[in-house]
């Protein structure tokens, strides 16, 4: 039976690469401070060049793994051979490294323990345990060289009295040779089982979350018929109204006509409220939405006109910036639209007259960022974490110049992450607010890179 830890996900084990690359760094500034350390305060004798040595040799290759991963970032089966490779090297400059520093004798032989949990931790399982016997042969093979005089003995004078000659006697070596392996596969075998452990539940929370998010589909593919079939009635009863309200079906009472426009204003909000409700409902119910090219100039272009009315009524002043060079993004037209449509249409709606709304564009390398800035109401800084949630609406907007449904920022936030966007806000009750955005530029080699950002 095998006590080892199963295989992290690709992606898991990626992240942890980096951790190994920083801890890394911390193992060739010690050997390094050892060396200077063990020989000036310590006044240990020991053979310091080759310490140095090590040290740079250890800070050069962790510079290159460094590199190899931001160059090529190795994915898939990539990432674990690259992890294997680096435990092996480690491995293998650790058993020099000890050979210089007294073999079997050195107290930090032990350090061979953090390679084992490393391996125990990163590397499929199979791996991982070829790791822990290489530390093992390595370690005999020093002891037993060193112990027949096929390799020279260094000793640390100072540290141990010479004459002891631990490395040459075979009850010492023998003991520590056992003790020392026995730990390793002990602490391996230890290492991997909470590793199991957590990767296990690690796993069931995922499982368990793509289960809530196929519920939550299957919830919004429900939430689309019934505001899809409610669409037409309501569409119909606001047509119906119009007409009342507009005499053509002859003179009615006043006080049945305050009535009737009241619930033509009510109808009108039923009408947003199913348009809002479809919107975030398709967006939530679609496994994938088509995307392609597309050029923001256009689409800030029709949202102002679209919008000319409201900003002419309210006196308003309403710029954009884009710069020329913008490049275009990667997405769903039709989408992009909704987005800006939605956050330049709350600015105009909570700016008070007089006032002023700005959107800006501009190219931050693989992404776009834009922002819409406005010196409206603003949004009181308790509402700020709940915006984004269903149905949610500040206090200070809730009156009936603002109305509005509580669904435009989330339809807003489900558009960009199916987009890999990002979004956040910046806002002061009473001086304004700016909400941010960003959007992935399409490339030449832009989408593939894109669909893997995505993921
Ligand atoms: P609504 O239909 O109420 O505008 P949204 O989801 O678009 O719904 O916005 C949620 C809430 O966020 C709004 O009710 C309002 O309190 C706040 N909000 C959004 N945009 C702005 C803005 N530009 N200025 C002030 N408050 C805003």
């Amino acid at each position: 039976m095998s006590f080892l830890a199963p295989p992290l996900m690709p992606e898991e084990a990626a992240a942890r690469i980096g951790w190994f690359i920083r801890l890394r760094w911390l193992a060739a500034a010690g050997v390094l401070v050892f060396a200077v350390v063990g020989d000036r305060l310590l006044k240990l004798q020991f053979a310091i060049a080759p310490f140095i040595l090590i040290g740079i040799f250890i800070a050069l290759y962790n510079a290159a793994f460094m590199l190899l991963t931001h160059r090529v970032r190795p994915v898939g089966r990539w990432t674990n051979r690259f992890a294997f490779a680096q435990v092996g090297i480690d491995i293998l400059t650790l058993t020099v490294l000890m050979h210089f520093g007294g073999g079997i004798e050195n107290p930090f032989i032990s350090y061979f323990l953090f390679h084992t949990i490393i391996a125990a931790i990163l590397l499929p399982r199979y791996k991982a345990e070829l790791q822990v016997v290489l530390a093992s042969i390595c370690i005999v093979i020093l002891a037993i060289a060193e112990f027949t005089g096929l390799l020279t003995h260094h000793h640390i004078v100072g540290l141990l009295p010479v004459e002891l000659e631990l490395y040459n006697n075979w009850k010492f070596v023998t003991v520590a040779l056992f003790a020392l392996i026995t730990t390793l596969f002990i602490a391996a075998f230890l290492a991997a089982s909470i590793a199991q452990r957590l990767h296990q539940r690690e796993r069931q929370l995922a499982q368990a979350n793509e289960i809530l998010k196929e519920q939550d589909r299957i919830k919004s593919q429900y939430v689309m018929r019934v505001a899809h079939d409610l669409a037409g009635p309501a569409a119909m009863i606001s047509s119906c109204l119009q007409l009342v309200t507009k005499g053509l079906t002859g003179p009615i009472p006043e006080k049945a006509l305050d009535m009737v426009q009241s619930a033509q204003r009510k109808s009108k909000f039923l009408g947003h409220l199913i348009k809002d409700l479809l919107s975030l409902s398709r967006i939530k119910a679609a496994k994938e939405i088509p995307k392609t090219e597309v050029k923001l100039q256009g689409i800030i272009n029709q949202v102002f006109e679209d919008l000319q009315q409201r900003v002419a009524e309210k006196n308003l002043t309403l710029e954009q910036k884009f710069p020329a060079t913008l490049p275009a993004v990667y997405g769903n037209t039709e989408a992009i639209h909704e987005l800006f449509c939605n956050l330049v249409t709350n600015a105009v709606k909570y700016t008070l007259v007089g006032g002023q709304v700005e959107v800006t564009a501009s190219n931050k390398g693989e992404e776009v960022l834009v922002k819409v800035q406005d010196n409206g109401v603003g949004i009181p800084a308790e509402a700020l974490p709940h915006i984004f949630e269903e149905f949610y609406r500040a206090d200070n907007v809730k009156v009936e110049a603002m109305e509005g449904t509580g669904l435009g920022l989330s339809i807003v936030k489900q558009i960009l992450n199916t987009h890999g966007g990002k979004i956040w806000v910046e806002s002061e009750q009473g001086k304004g607010t700016t909400f941010s955005f960003t959007l992935l530029v399409a490339g030449d080699t832009g989408v593939a890179g894109h669909i893997r950002k995505e993921v």
